[in-house]
């Protein structure tokens, strides 16, 4: 497929969109964010304070105008609230090169001080949580390098304007003004997107209408019935077509639309046509979609592509795998489009349960990935999901835990995605219970539903559902970069084993094949433990010990006597 649709894209204008991939999976974005030092920005951001804790958000009411002709925005979001202790002042985020114009509560223009790109407002009537409005304008990202600043201004293939936001990591007050803490999400949100009469604005949620403006603008209006991290929130806009369809779901009717650019509408239909097995695959493994309100929808954008809520951003220019390539090296991840897929996972994970600390990413990023080992098992059975998630093994790096710091923005280390999947696929093995295993992921989408939460409640959640002690499991998987090793010697008729390379008291149980004893379990630790080889059933030359290659460990012969 990709060799017939391959010319359809020499019109492509987008000069390098490999400098634009934010899902990166290159050498070079491997670096945890850890090595750095954290800006102050980084922490005001990313961290908790006295100047955000008083305060709930409940609805923001954001209206933005699109401007191709300067690469301008200018808008306003009104932010309704309510107040769950006393306090006055109130940290507001948007990132310069865009500047806040004024703050207004009834009627009242508000002192605002600015600490870098957040602003301290001083409410007069401290806790009476009438709404505030926030009016800002300027050039987002402007003088950023184009990974990092917020909006993709491209062209599509006849040279209209094609503009599209994407800010995870950035922060989504790169481009508009709020609460910029993933900890703390509106119960909805209404986008409004004004653009020139020529292109469409696309967004999350519903379409409730819109309106022709006497100025050569239009402004289409959506809305999210329930909460969203500001990360997932979009605004797209271009020349862009539109399709639907209904999947008959776990929770009744499911609306998808499909918003491609016009010219891509024909191979969208293709293409997107996976969107309903995999969201079948996804409601069986994982439990029901979590925005039947919303629908599901997938919006073309120049850029690779990102999760954001009930309309998934889609630059995989409709190739299979990862823009042509297997991730996987099995040639399984071909069978797909990594992007429909991978992201559309996320509406479970990233965006039903949120992760409130920055730190903790790789919750959305771990389960999404081991999705994509679900969906492969959908297509094929077990053993093929199983081999292309270990397949991925070949992408990790082992250069910083996957899990960051608390309370700073920004955190990012690629591990997140294919270490994180083989953690979980690991876990599975633990569990050693496959209905087990899919009513503890579809416990997680249940009791979590809609809500943010820390790594640490997921790392319970599994371990209290499944029984199991996993403490240890997560901690030398999440903060450390060594692999479990099962170290095995043979003295004699005894075979003796032990981890290293492990956090002190870790003990996982480990499948393994010994020669003359076939299959089993050890429940290594980190003392020598022997076994009993009966002698006679060993061959000379075969492998004492094979660990089952579904668990994430590695293993070694030590001299005897080590
Ligand atoms: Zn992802």
């Amino acid at each position: 497929m990709g060799h017939t649709l391959s010319k359809q894209w020499v019109g492509w204008t987008v000069a390098c969109l490999a400098t634009l991939l934010l899902r990166q999976t290159e050498p070079a974005a491997a670096q945890g964010r850890g090595a750095a030092v954290p800006t102050h920005a980084d922490s005001v951001r990313g961290a908790d304070n006295p100047n955000r804790s008083w305060w709930d958000v409940t609805f923001y009411d954001l209206h933005v105008r699109v401007n191709p002709a300067d690469s301008s925005f200018a808008g306003w979001n009104r932010i309704s609230y309510r107040a769950v202790q006393p306090g006055q002042t109130m940290q507001l985020d948007l990132q310069a090169p865009l500047e806040l114009d004024s703050v207004v509560q009834d009627g009242k223009r508000l002192d605002a001080r600015q600490d870098g790109d957040a602003y301290l407002v001083t409410l007069p009537r401290g806790g009476a949580a009438a709404p505030v409005t926030a009016y800002y304008h300027g050039h987002p990202g402007r003088g950023r390098p184009p990974r990092t600043s917020g909006v993709v201004w491209a062209q599509d293939s006849i040279g209209a304007p094609w503009i599209a936001t994407t800010d995870q990591l950035v922060g989504a007050s790169v481009w508009w003004p709020l609460k910029d803490f993933a900890g703390d999400e509106p119960d909805s949100q209404r986008i409004a997107v004004t653009v020139p009469d020529s292109l469409v604005g696309v967004s999350n949620g519903r379409f409730r209408g819109s309106v022709r403006n006497a100025d050569g603008t239009t402004t289409y209006e959506w809305f999210v019935s329930g909460p969203i991290n500001a990360y997932g929130v979009a605004a797209n806009a271009g020349r862009y077509a539109h399709f639907a369809d209904t999947l008959k779901g776990e929770s009744g009717p499911l609306t998808l639309d499909f918003w491609p650019l016009a010219p891509h509408l024909d191979t969208a239909r293709v293409v997107w046509g996976q969107a309903k097995p995999m969201l079948s695959c996804f409601e069986r493994w994982l439990g029901p979609y979590p925005w039947y309100a919303d629908g599901y929808k997938l919006i073309e954008a120049p850029y690779l592509g990102m999760e954001h809520q009930s309309g998934i951003a889609y630059g995989n220019k409709f190739l299979p795998g990862y823009l042509g390539r297997d991730l996987s090296g099995t040639g399984l991840g071909l069978e797909w489009d990594y992007i429909v897929i991978h992201e559309s996972a996320h509406e479970w994970f990233g965006n039903s349960i949120s992760t409130r600390e920055p730190g903790d990413l790789w919750v959305h990023e771990a389960f999404a990935t081991y999705a994509e080992g679900l969906y492969t098992e959908c297509r094929h059975d077990r053993a093929a999901g199983a081999k292309y998630l270990i397949g991925l093994r070949q992408g990790i790096r082992n250069t910083g835990p996957i899990a960051g710091p608390r309370g700073v923005a920004g955190w990012y280390n690629s591990d997140m995605y294919f270490k994180g999947a083989n953690v979980l696929h690991t876990i599975r093995q633990l569990v050693d219970d496959d209905g087990k295993w899919r009513e503890i992921l579809r416990g997680l989408s249940r009791t979590f539903r809609h809500r943010t939460v820390t790594g640490a409640d997921i790392e319970e959640y599994i371990a209290r559902e499944s029984g199991l002690q996993l403490g240890l499991v997560f901690e030398q998987y999440l903060t450390t970069t060594s692999v479990p090793a099962l170290e095995y010697r043979v003295e004699g008729d005894t075979l003796s084993y032990r981890w290293a390379d492990v956090v002190t008291g870790f003990a996982m149980p480990v499948r393994v094949v010994i020669q003359g004893l076939g299959e089993r379990w050890l429940r290594p630790t980190e003392a020598w433990q022997g076994l009993k080889v009966p002698a006679g059933t060993r061959t000379a030359g075969a492998a004492d010990l094979q660990v089952d290659e579904n668990f994430y460990v590695t293993a070694r012969k030590a001299e005897p006597g080590r």
